[in-house]
């Protein structure tokens, strides 16, 4: 998919006549709004970034695939804005693949100081099936698979390795959640080594961003 964050709706736009369909967006301000003035084109939204409960109720309106869901309290949030607005939302569980040695303080929600935008987030691998079959329960939402971000400076091939392990636990709980959201610019190939479904591509197809202060 394309990862059109900070850019303008003219570029969704340039890229849909291309023949893209599928958006990724991480911030829900920008991503509803721009879902809003995209609505006449046929395009699948991607809610790729860090999610708070309360946003759930507006990305539940226009989003059609959650990339980070990562915790149970979330599925239910989800869920139940889903179900208010009468639409059904795949979800793709986050898996944190940064090491964490035990003792140490959980990374959840800790900034990247060399890229702000990209907020750490996922599930530790342990808490995976938890929140694999909360999604399988909420009606208003379908269990697609899992998706990870390769930590910084580490090894992006062994980390989606790795996630391959996350992959099959979610497909024991349901066969159909086949989706493996891994790779970006910078780490697509290993990626599609290691049995990636879906890339998220933002600066290979349109250039650097200027960085995101929050
Ligand atoms: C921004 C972002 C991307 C795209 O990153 P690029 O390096 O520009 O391809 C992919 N996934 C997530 C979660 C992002 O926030």
């Amino acid at each position: 998919m394309a990862v059109t964050k900070t850019r303008p709706v003219g570029d969704i736009r340039t890229l849909f006549d291309l023949g893209v369909v599928n958006f990724g967006e991480s911030r829900d301000q920008e991503a509803s709004a721009k879902a809003g003035r995209c609505a006449d084109l046929p395009v699948v939204w991607h809610f790729v970034g860090q999610l708070q409960t309360n946003k759930c109720g507006s990305v539940a309106r226009y989003a059609h695939v959650v990339h980070s869901v990562d915790r149970v309290r979330l599925v239910r949030a989800l869920g139940a804005a889903a179900r208010r607005q009468r639409r059904q939302v795949t979800c793709l569980v986050q898996v944190n693949l940064d090491r964490v040695d035990p003792g140490e303080p959980d990374p959840r929600g800790r900034g990247d100081a060399a890229d702000p935008d990209r907020v750490r987030g996922g599930a530790p691998e342990r808490q995976v099936r938890a929140v694999a079959e909360a999604v399988a329960a909420e009606p208003s939402l379908r269990l697609g698979g899992v998706m990870a971000v390769a930590p910084r400076g580490a090894c992006a091939r062994s980390a989606f390795q790795r996630l391959a392990g996350s992959a099959a636990v979610v497909r024991a709980v349901d066969r159909d959640a086949v989706i493996v959201s891994a790779g970006m610019s910078g780490d697509f190939e290993d990626a599609v080594r290691a049995g990636a479904t879906h890339l998220r591509i933002g600066t290979a197809l349109l250039g650097d961003r200027e960085p995101v202060v929050r």
